[in-house]
């Protein structure tokens, strides 16, 4: 059984784009993989570094894992910040990656270009410490987005480092993640490439039905077609991947239809999309609603996740203790 882990951040809540392009994956890969899914707490701290929001944050993206399916019976799921022993292997890691290789990586780059007046030690070794959530439960494979495959071939080289240095076959060199469907990728409303969070365009898995509709209803268009069958301009292509992933083939077809005949009336396909996102989003929101009144729930998961990943790490950090020389006295 292969061994798969992947982190999210804890900067604020779950937008559509993280449930179709990574979550929906999870929920399917924890039916036959070894799971590790963790909140990357101390990793937020690179950006986020604010007392106030850590715990909000944190809780609500635990609260948004489960209820859209995340199964603390079948994954460990856990809070980063509570297995020490990534910390342990970070420092170690640390000591064999170079400034060289740190400062080119292009997220720190573009890092410390948005923030020049925050440019800290984490920011710079933000791979290692994504190395270290990887090896510490020597993964096989790890779900990663395009903006995340240079860290982990960065965790490669770093496995690949290690086990040269020390002249053994330890870690694992893990992959991306790949179960043969093409990756998703949700746009976002404003006619832009991507749903995300900084471009602030998203539709979150948390919001009512009122303000769904909403931020549909101002979704860009433009001023319709002029011609039969003509290509679509983006906004509206977006309008229709969107509407690809939450509403049924039927529905996609008619729009369609009617706009290569040119009768469309965007005001009644954002009225249909909206609707369907609202409908294919309900259960989650009412899970949020359940795990918010029984707060219970979380600590059940996190205690369940805890232990299995220190379990794990623990094991790995006594194993790399020992090759890289630390004794008992
Ligand atoms: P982020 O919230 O940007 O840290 O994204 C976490 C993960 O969610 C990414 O690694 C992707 O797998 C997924 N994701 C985020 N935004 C999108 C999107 N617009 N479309 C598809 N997947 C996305």
């Amino acid at each position: 059984m292969n061994t798969v882990v992947s982190g999210i951040r804890s900067t604020g809540n779950l937008h559509l784009g993280n449930y179709y392009g990574a979550l929906k994956n999870f929920i399917r890969m924890q039916e036959n993989n070894r799971c590790f899914f963790f909140i990357a707490d101390y990793h937020s701290l690179t950006t986020h570094p604010d007392p106030t929001i850590l715990y909000p944050n944190v809780k609500s993206v635990l609260t948004e894992y489960l209820a859209c399916g995340l199964d603390p019976e079948k994954s460990a799921i856990y809070i980063q910040s509570d297995v020490p022993e990534v910390v342990e292997l970070y420092l170690m890691l640390n000591m064999h990656a170079y400034l060289g290789e740190l400062t080119k990586t292009v997220s720190f780059k573009d890092k410390a270009r948005k923030q020049p007046e925050n440019v800290n030690a984490g920011l710079l070794t933000y791979p290692t410490l994504m190395a270290a959530d990887i090896l510490i439960h020597n993964a096989d494979q790890v779900p990663v987005g395009k903006d995340q495959l240079q860290h982990l071939e960065m965790t490669r080289n770093f496995a690949k480092r290690f086990n040269n240095f020390y002249k053994v076959e330890y870690f694992k060199e893990p992959m991306a993640y790949n179960d043969g469907t093409e990756p998703i990728k949700i746009p976002g409303l404003d006619g832009s490439g991507k749903m995300g969070k900084s471009e602030g365009n998203c539709i979150y898995l948390a919001d009512d039905a009122k303000t769904i509709e909403k931020k549909v209803k101002k979704a860009l268009t433009d001023q319709g077609p002029t011609e039969m069958n003509s290509p679509k301009p983006d906004c509206i292509e977006n309008l229709f991947t969107i509407m690809k992933v939450v509403s049924t083939p039927d529905t996609v077809q008619y729009f369609d239809e009617k706009w290569n005949t040119c009768e469309i009336r965007y005001g009644d396909l954002k009225k249909q999309l909206a609707a369907d996102i609202i409908a294919a989003t309900e259960p989650i929101r009412e899970q949020i609603a359940y795990i918010d009144a029984h707060p219970e729930i979380l600590h059940k998961a996190v205690t369940r996740g805890k232990e299995l990943a220190r379990e794990s790490a623990s094991k790995t950090i006594k194993e790399v203790r020992e090759i890289m020389g630390f004794r008992n006295f």
